[in-house]
């Protein structure tokens, strides 16, 4: 086997939702743009249906016609992008719930798909989606007497509980919202952690889901296996990998694992992460190649068949530490070289 080996633990995923869902009184619904944060929305979403998670959200039409054809007919599908000029035919065809974001895409909708359901994006501050306060305050009305299912915004900082911009932007949504019937939707995963005043009727996990932080608690989901294809004993002075990254300063044996940069393992880890054997921990030896990763295992009492590089000794976000980057970066990065195995059902 030469390509590496992802490994998705769908029992430790249900349990991060139920863990997720227990934390709020309200429906929890999943956020499964993305393939699933990159572990697969095939496997991901009927699991997570199975759990109990009626709403489901993605980024785009695109991605929800995708999920529709994998979870068939109930559950809804809402769309973060709303309503653009080309989507109309997956929206109908495909039964999505599109977030309007601008009176543009609420006039588009409505005048092209006039039964069809929608719910309503709000901005509160982080000026990336939704309405702001005027636009909503000029197609509210309207949009109220309409088939509107949910009211939604997003926080910027959630992930940074001290920020005052997170207290903003719940006044700020509590303000746009008051009197509204339909259900609310604030938080994702950092949001439901601020606690009940953030979580309104519906939230919207994502990456606590597939055990990533803010959600500290979470259950690991991903392990990634590499396999070793050669090994070598490098003598003291010689170097390793392009641009002569390595040195070795001992007898240094070097074993090469099949991943690169071309996998999502970004260069920027270089010299830097860690892989394991089991619980034996070794360091990468000089650059990321594009397919290629060198380790130092000269401390190891045998070379194995394989190294992990995410596991429970390396989550996703310590990785993320090592490379500079966040653990969503390294899930959404992970690349389709490798064989994808569920644990679970
Ligand atoms: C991605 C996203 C989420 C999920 O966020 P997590 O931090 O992964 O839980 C929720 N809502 C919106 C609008 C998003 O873009």
């Amino acid at each position: 086997m030469g390509t590496g080996i992802l490994t998705i633990d769908l029992d430790a995923l249900a349990a991060n939702w139920r863990a997720l869902d227990r934390l709020s009184p309200g429906e929890t619904g999943a956020v499964v743009k993305a393939n699933a944060y990159g572990c697969g929305i095939d496997r991901i979403a009927p699991r997570l249906a199975r759990e109990g998670a009626r709403r489901f959200f993605v980024a785009t039409a695109e991605e929800g016609a995708t999920l529709r054809n994998v979870l068939g007919k109930g559950p809804e599908i809402n769309v973060f992008s709303g309503h653009m000029a080309s989507d109309t035919a997956l929206i109908r065809d495909h039964a999505l719930t599109p977030m309007l974001n601008s009176p543009e895409q609420a006039a588009r909708h409505r005048a092209a798909l006039p039964d069809a359901p929608y719910g309503v994006q709000l901005d509160t501050g982080m000026n990336r989606l939704g309405m702001e306060a005027p636009d909503w305050a000029a197609t509210r009305a309207e949009l109220e007497t309409g088939p509107l299912t949910l009211v939604m915004s997003h926080l910027a900082c959630a992930d940074e509980p001290d920020r005052p911009e997170n207290a903003r932007q719940l006044k700020q949504f509590t303000e746009m919202t008051l009197g509204v019937t339909v259900p609310r939707s604030f938080s994702a995963t950092g949001g439901i952690l601020l606690g009940r005043d953030y979580q309104f009727d519906l939230t919207r996990p994502g990456i606590g889901l597939y055990g990533g932080l803010p959600f500290a608690e979470a259950q690991p989901v991903v392990r990634l296996s590499l396999p070793v294809i050669q090994t070598r004993e490098v003598a003291v002075g010689e170097f390793v990998g392009y641009g002569g990254g390595f040195i070795a300063n001992r007898p240094t044996r070097i074993a090469t694992v099949s991943a690169g940069y071309a996998d999502g393992l970004i260069r920027h880890m270089s010299g830097v992460a860690q892989l394991f054997d089991e619980d034996r921990v070794c360091r990468l030896a000089g650059r990321v190649s594009m397919d290629l990763l060198t380790i130092d295992v000269t401390d190891l009492p045998v070379v194995p068949d394989q190294l992990d590089i995410l596991g429970p000794l390396q989550t996703v976000d310590t990785l993320a530490e090592a490379a500079g980057t966040i653990g969503y970066e390294i899930l959404t990065s992970l690349g389709n070289r490798y064989q994808r195995r569920y644990i679970g059902a």
